[in-house]
């Protein structure tokens, strides 16, 4: 926070791998005053484990009876992105806090540059937070260029603070020259996943089965391509394990497309991402729901049960059973 005025802690979804109760209780401890959540469901886990102010993302409808409720908490900041909905918010009785967001070249939320102008004849009804101002991922390595223009449109419309995500450190100091202090800046996964050396992903083994060539095991039968052993790995669908088994591919193109994805092995089984004795070793069948089977053949030194494997996952698509600081 120190380095970085501005910041503001992006906390939604799976947490990145860490829940988003764990994120806002550290971005409390990292000194953050505001975090930023995407759905009004995450806004009540934020505001059990964070003391300072929660933005919701996700626009804000009216008819959303949950969202109509949340704002009423003085902690709760919320973002409107249509013209009607910002209107029936200043025509209530509600006083909310609310950031406008301002439609940008990614073209998913927000009000046009053309309809800014009526943006301000509802300001002085609703407690104005700022506008919010959402880039693509920067084409080259910056997007100054339209980080500033949108920004400069949204200063002549009325002068409140800008909130941008997806722009670099270098262009969030570079804004903070241009428009003054009151430029925040929304970041997940560089602040969360930054450093991929300070996690190590692991699962364990559970069982380790010798078999013959032939031999049919599992849920479906799948007769093993030679000898070696089976393992059993925890980790599996629920975990967020998934992989399409090579007899779903439909065509041999398809296949050929997995293969040079590094997806298959040498004989054209799924790949799967748990690394047993030094290797990524192929899925006997697909994942079940806590646990896979993968297939280690005879020259291979098999793992004892309880071992840890490294398994690569996705940590915005992971659930982990456990979470451990060493
Ligand atoms: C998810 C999100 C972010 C954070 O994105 P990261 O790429 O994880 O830093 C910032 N702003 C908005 C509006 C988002 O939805």
């Amino acid at each position: 926070m120190m380095e970085l005025p501005g910041l503001v802690p992006v906390v939604k979804g799976n947490g990145y791998g860490f829940g988003v109760h764990r994120l806002a209780g550290g971005a409390g401890r990292l000194g953050a005053d505001v975090i930023a959540v995407g759905s009004v469901a995450e806004a009540k886990v934020a505001l059990r484990e964070f003391d300072g102010d929660v933005v919701v993302m996700m626009p804000f409808f009216n008819a959303d009876a949950a969202a109509a409720e949340i704002m009423e908490d003085s902690r709760v900041i919320v973002t409107v992105a249509h013209l009607p909905e910002l209107a029936r918010l200043a025509e209530g009785p509600a006083y909310p806090r609310v950031l406008v967001e301002v439609r940008t070249s990614m073209q998913r939320h927000g009000i046009t540059l053309d309809d800014l102008p009526k943006v301000a004849g509802f300001l002085d009804r609703v407690d104005f937070a700022g506008w919010t101002i959402h880039l693509p991922m920067p084409a080259g390595d910056s997007n100054l260029e339209e980080a500033t223009h949108i920004g400069t449109a949204a200063r002549m419309a009325a002068k409140a603070p800008l909130w941008f995500s997806h722009v670099s450190v270098d262009d969030h100091n570079r804004l903070r020259e241009i428009f003054g202090p009151d430029v925040r800046l929304r970041r997940g996964t560089d602040l969360w996943l930054g450093d991929p050396g300070a996690l190590a992903v692991t699962a364990t083994v559970l069982d380790v089965h010798k078999v013959v060539r032939g031999q049919r095991v599992g849920y479906h039968r799948k007769s093993v391509p030679a000898n070696g052993w089976v393992v059993v790995v925890s980790g599996g669908t629920a975990n967020g394990i998934g992989l399409e088994a090579p007899s779903t591919n439909r065509s041999m193109r398809d296949r050929a497309k997995t293969m040079a994805l590094g997806m298959l092995d040498a004989a054209g089984r799924a790949l799967s991402p748990f690394e047993v004795a030094g290797e990524k070793r192929a899925f006997v069948e697909p994942p079940h729901m806590q646990s896979s089977l993968v297939f280690l053949p005879a020259n291979a030194t098999p793992p004892a049960i309880g071992d840890e494997v490294p398994v690569t996952v996705r940590n915005t698509i992971a659930t982990f059973d456990e979470i451990v600081y060493v």
